[in-house]
């Protein structure tokens, strides 16, 4: 009997060893370092919204670029004013390490929309909204941003777009004007430069639901997962639920003038406002997109996603990692609704991302080697009772 436990204790032993290799392939870094605070940016929510109806050319849109332009001390800042369906528009721009190397550029617009047109209320749907999470969170999240970055030792460039008149269309042609001048004014060279073009809209909802967008950048899309899964694992603050890995949403928005220049590009947005919203429902385009709709955490959240980005580089050499994993023409980019493989329920706006047999993640790969020997173990350790009870029963031992 004694040898039996002898044998037990040892298997136990090598079970527990086995299991411990296991976790340990997982290379999880070993601390989260981040420092991004959604109270401060969530401050700048109230500050945003305070001004009034941010709508092009109206007073509070230019104290608001004033407030920008004064936060961003160090920065190199820019503006450019043009004229575009019946309005003055002013894009600003805030560049850190100006003229070292290739940029990454972080894009939010800081207009709100004109007019409440989603508002069940039929008689308040040519007022202008509050724009809380519609205008004011991405703004929001680029300005705590701003605040981090010069303490980063970045090594390369980072610009800030703050876009003029995005919200203030009724078709494909009146949305996104001032992200679209700017592209009209891009020459090649200048595009080429631009590592990656991550926009932030609508990232305020305190129920924070986020899918993958098109178009887009196939590899940034496989960077944020991961960098999603990393802050899950390491940072321990958040779960990853509130984004589905599976879907994505079309969604015209700035950062398509981007993507059709040829630079990766993603546009990270939460295109189901407040809890149960359907897609583009909800508070979106109304006259509930208010403060108590935003919160501190999702901001946060989605703030983490872009600062621990900037510090593993995973926003930089784009071009030259694309690999093909869903994209049926192989160029890396995901063109248009046509490319989904499988429509899914959400009318025409939704898509199920296609598994790829090909596609298995380190992550994946590590979880089921622990499945495989946890298995393992709980086998040996079953086939030890039953033999310790088989002895027992003959007498021996
Ligand atoms: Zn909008």
């Amino acid at each position: 009997m004694r040898r039996a436990i002898s044998v037990f204790l040892a298997l136990m032993f090598l079970c527990q060893t086995a299991l411990v290799v296991g976790e340990e392939v997982k290379q999880i870094p070993d601390e989260c370092g981040l420092n991004f605070d959604g109270d401060l940016a969530n401050q700048s929510v109230h500050f945003q919204t305070g001004l009034g109806p941010r709508i092009p050319g109206s007073h509070a849109s230019s104290a608001l670029r004033e407030s920008i332009k004064s936060n961003l001390t160090g920065w190199d800042i820019t503006e450019s004013t043009h004229h575009s369906n019946g309005m003055t528009l002013t894009n600003l721009y805030a560049t850190w390490n100006k003229g070292e190397g290739s940029t990454v550029m972080f894009a939010a617009h800081y207009d709100t929309r004109h007019k409440a047109d989603q508002d069940w209320n039929q008689s308040r749907r040519s007022e202008p909204i509050d724009g809380a999470n519609d205008g004011a969170s991405g703004v929001a999240v680029l300005l705590e941003l701003a605040r981090l970055i010069p303490e980063m030792n970045l090594s390369h460039e980072v610009t800030l777009f703050f876009t003029d008149g995005e919200d203030q269309g009724d078709n494909h042609s009146t949305y996104v004007l001032g992200a679209k001048a700017w592209a009209e004014n891009l020459t090649q060279q200048e595009a080429d430069n631009i590592e990656a073009f991550i926009l932030v809209d609508m990232v305020g909802d305190s129920d924070l639901t986020l899918r993958k967008t098109s178009p887009g950048n196939v590899e940034l899309w496989n960077r944020t997962e991961q960098i999603i899964r990393d802050i899950d694992n390491v940072c321990e603050l958040n779960d990853a639920s509130y984004f589905d890995f599976d879907q994505f949403d079309g969604i015209y928005d700035d950062h398509v003038p981007a993507h059709e220049k040829g630079i990766p590009a993603i546009d990270i947005i939460d295109t189901r406002y407040g809890e149960g919203a359907e897609f583009l429902g909800g508070h979106w385009h109304t006259h509930n997109d208010t403060i108590d709709k935003v919160s501190a955490e999702s901001l946060q959240t989605v703030g983490y996603i872009l600062e621990y980005g900037l510090n593993i580089g995973a926003w930089q050499e784009v071009r030259e990692e694309t690999i093909d994993t869903i994209d049926s023409d192989s160029d890396g980019i995901i063109d248009s609704l046509d490319e989904c493989p499988e429509q899914k329920g959400d009318g025409e706006n939704g898509c199920l991302l296609e598994e790829s047999s090909n596609a298995i993640t380190s992550q994946d790969a590590d979880e089921l080697t622990t499945g495989i020997l946890l298995i393992i173990c709980i086998i040996l350790v079953w086939a030890n009772l039953a033999w310790l009870i088989f002895a027992d029963n003959k007498g021996e031992g």
